[in-house]
Order: structure tokens, then C-alpha cells, then sequence
């Protein structure tokens, strides 16, 4: 037996043992993505938190994750195997940064993307993600203003798609920011058949978005999907060939989905070093200490619920 089969017959015995499910985002290592019970985007992974019956969630994902799952569960005992692996996006704005930005605006309805942290989700009035932030703006009543953080060009995006006048945080997620448009250009060329398919977060979304009103870039087919998303199409569509603009870590989660078609990265080096944290080694320390404990105090997480439980709410309709 080799070293990494005792470590995945050891995951397996101990997640029995202690009723713990494992979940994993999208963009996990390989070998994580394949021992875990479920695998998702950022969405799906908190449904999945909230319908567990699992004692222990090991979040394989970054620390807002876990977090979230913990407010959404607080009776589950949620573990993240790494406690550095944080969020770029999520460290460009604070609680305190927020309560300022809210001063400047009083009566705006707050949004935030779930890339933030318990403390900003508690001063916020809606959670979304990348799936469903387009559904959670139009909810609002039309003569609200909006102030919509952290990312810049997932904002961008969701006031061109809804026609809202929306405030902007100006964060951005490092990895997603530095795929630009040479990038997608230079992998299109190589590639001239395959489908173009954008995340939200990406930096040359705003460039594309014209073409994107009509899902078509230079007569050829284009997509802005969270990664979530991005699986359901390339399951779904008659193209075999695709060209992903997003983190690598997808490419796995689409080619264990869809073997019999290619995806190809808009940008190789698009690789997220907090996701990538995660190991077999820490799932397993994880599982048999314990460690390390997500909790969110109840005073957060109560206010921060609220604004999950809306955008749940709201994707459960749409679903
Ligand atoms: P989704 O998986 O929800 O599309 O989010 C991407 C991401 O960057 C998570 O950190
Ligand atoms: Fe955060 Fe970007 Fe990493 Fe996603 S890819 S976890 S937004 S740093």
C-alpha cells in the first residue's frame, strides 16, 4: 500500500467513525477534490453545509468558507485543515471599513459577495456569490440604492446585467484580476473552436461584457458563469473544447465531469496558493485532532445569517 493509500483508508475510517463529511470548493488540489464527499462552488457548498446531518464539517476550502458553513450549522462542529488559508478579495475590506462606507449612505441596502468575512456579512443586508448576485440585486426594490462589495468586477458586472445604479467596493481577488485579456486572446488562437468561458471575478470581464449581453465575442460563443456554473455548461453544451478564465484548480472538477471534452486555462499560472493549502496530510490531522475549529461568536453570526438566509432564500426560488 502506498503512503498516500493509508492516508485516504485512515480519512475514510476516521470520517465514519466521527460522522464527518468533508466538503471541497472547486478549485482544491486534485487529491482533496477526490476524497471529499461533496465538491462545489461557493453556493452549493453552503446549501450542502446547511442540509448535512454530518457531527463534523472538514471545510476544504478558504477561512470565509468554513466560517460561513459554521454560521449557517452553528450545532456542527466545522474544522478548515489549514487556518492560513485565507482570501485575498475578502482582506481588501474590513467591518470597520464598511460601517464608514454605510455612514456615507444611509438607507442604501447593503450586498455583499460571500468572499468576506463573518464581521462583514453582519453589516450587510444580502449575501450572494457569483451564481446568484445578478437574482439577490434584482430582489431589491428598484428605489434603493446599492452598495455592492468587495470585488469591483463582479460588481461591474451585475450592474450592467440589472441596469441598477450600484456603489462599488474597489477589491479584487489577485488570481482572478491578473487573467487579462492577452491571455484569453493568445489561449482563443490556439484554440479557435473552443467555447470561451469567463468568471465574474476575472479582471477582463468588463471587456467582454458587451459581447457577453449577447453570448457572443467576435462571433464566437462567451460565458460568464461561476465555477458552479461553469460545470453545468460544459456539461450541457454541444462544444467539446473550452477555454476557462479562472482559477486552474477547475480544470479537474470539469475534465472528472466530462472526460470526452477538453478545457484549456485562459491562464496557467492562475493559481489561488490559499486553496491550494489543503492536503491529504492536514485532512487527516484535521479529522484525527480535530483542529483547527471554525466559530463564529453568536453575536455575528446571528446578525450574519440574516443576510446568508436571504440569498438562500432567493436561489432556492430561482433553482
Ligand atoms: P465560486 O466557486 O462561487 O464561483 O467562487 C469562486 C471563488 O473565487 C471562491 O473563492
Ligand atoms: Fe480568494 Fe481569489 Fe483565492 Fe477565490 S481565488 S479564494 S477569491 S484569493
Amino acid at each position: 500500500m502506498t503512503d498516500k493509500e493509508k492516508i485516504v483508508n485512515d480519512i475514510n475510517r476516521l470520517r465514519k467513525e466521527k460522522n464527518a463529511v468533508i466538503l471541497a470548493h472547486n478549485y482544491q488540489i486534485p487529491d482533496v477534490q477526490d476524497i471529499a464527499d461533496f465538491v462545489g462552488d461557493s453556493l452549493g457548498l453552503s446549501q450542502e453545509a446547511g442540509n448535512t446531518d454530518a457531527d463534523i464539517i472538514v471545510f476544504c476550502g478558504v477561512h470565509f468558507m468554513a466560517e460561513t458553513a459554521s454560521i449557517i450549522s452553528p450545532e456542527k462542529r466545522v474544522l478548515i485543515p489549514d487556518l492560513d488559508a485565507g482570501c485575498s478579495l475578502s482582506d481588501t475590506i474590513t467591518a470597520d471599513d464598511l460601517r464608514n462606507w454605510k455612514s456615507k449612505y444611509p438607507g442604501a441596502v447593503v450586498v455583499s459577495y460571500v468572499n468576506t468575512t463573518a464581521e462583514v456579512k453582519s453589516e450587510s443586508d444580502y449575501c450572494c456569490t457569483s451564481t446568484n448576485a445578478v437574482d439577490v440585486v434584482k430582489a431589491i426594490p428598484e428605489d434603493k440604492e446599492i452598495l455592492f462589495l468587495p470585488d469591483m468586477f463582479l460588481g461591474g458586472f451585475v450592474a450592467r446585467k440589472t441596469g441598477r445604479k450600484i456603489h462599488i467596493w474597489p477589491g479584487e481577488c489577485h488570481v482572478h484580476a491578473d487573467i487579462k485579456g492577452e491571455d484569453i486572446k493568445k489561449t482563443k488562437e490556439q484554440h479557435p473552436h473552443a467555447e470561451l468561458i469567463i468568471h465574474p471575478e476575472c479582471g477582463c470581464t468588463t471587456s467582454h461584457m458587451f459581447h457577453c449581453d449577447n453570448g457572443k465575442l467576435n462571433g464566437e460563443s462567451v460565458h460568464v458563469l461561476s465555477t458552479g456554473g461553469m460545470l453545468k455548461h460544459a456539461k450541457n453544451s454541444d462544444s467539446r473544447e473550452f477555454v476557462i478564465a479562472t482559477e486552474t484548480g477547475i480544470l479537474h472538477t470539469l475534465k472528472k465531469q466530462t472526460p470526452e471534452k477538453d478545457f484549456y486555462p485562459a491562464n496557467p499560472n492562475a493559481v489561488c496558493k490559499y486553496m491550494k493549502m489543503i492536503t491529504l496530510e492536514k485532512v487527516l490531522k484535521s479529522l484525527k485532532e480535530e483542529v483547527f475549529e471554525v466559530k463564529v461568536p453568536a453575536y455575528i453570526a446571528d446578525k450574519a445569517r440574516t443576510a446568508i438566509d436571504r440569498m438562500l432564500y432567493i436561489s432556492s426560488n430561482i433553482q
